[in-house]
């Protein structure tokens, strides 16, 4: 796992394929599935991680 940070990921809607692999790997279990989307269900719960972003094979979750 990724280290904690004060980052949180944002999703490129657009770019979402519903994969489902963010939503997989996410520990925290922030994640969720809308429609076939990714969206944050629980922002409070993120440690800022990353591996979210890392694992998702489109690129559509960056770190900011
Ligand atoms: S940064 Fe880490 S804790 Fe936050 S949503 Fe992504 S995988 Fe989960
Ligand atoms: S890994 Fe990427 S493409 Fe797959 S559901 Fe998550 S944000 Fe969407």
């Amino acid at each position: 796992m990724g280290e904690a940070s004060d980052k949180r990921p944002k999703i490129d809607v657009d770019e979402c394929t519903g994969c489902g692999l963010c939503i997989d790997v996410c520990e925290q279990e922030v994640l969720d599935l809308n429609d076939d989307i990714a969206v944050i269900s629980k922002m409070d719960s993120c440690i800022g991680c990353g591996d979210c972003a890392e694992e998702c094979p489109v690129e559509s979750i960056t770190m900011e």
